[in-house]
């Protein structure tokens, strides 16, 4: 993955964790007319993944890693010299 798709993943997940809760958990889900898993809107990383053609539903393990790299992509990073 680029990392202009990765600045842009942090940004939609930090937009839509601010955005107000809706007063339903189901409103945070929509389902994938591909596969016709239920997506997490507040994970970018999972509307990707369901924005290309063709792909599969994915699994427990998958979802877990996709929030645990989005969750690591929002952090800055550490040990390199900043950019102004
Ligand atoms: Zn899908």
């Amino acid at each position: 993955m680029d990392k202009d798709l990765r600045k842009t993943i942090v940004r939609m997940s930090k937009n839509a964790r601010r955005r107000a809760p809706p007063k339903d958990e189901r409103d945070y889900f929509y389902i994938c007319e591909e596969c016709g898993q239920a997506v997490d809107k507040r994970s970018t990383a999972q509307i990707f993944h369901h924005e290309e053609l063709a792909h599969l539903r994915l699994t427990e393990a998958e979802l877990t890693d996709l929030s645990l790299a989005e969750r690591a992509w929002g952090k800055p990073r550490s040990g390199r010299a900043k950019k102004p």
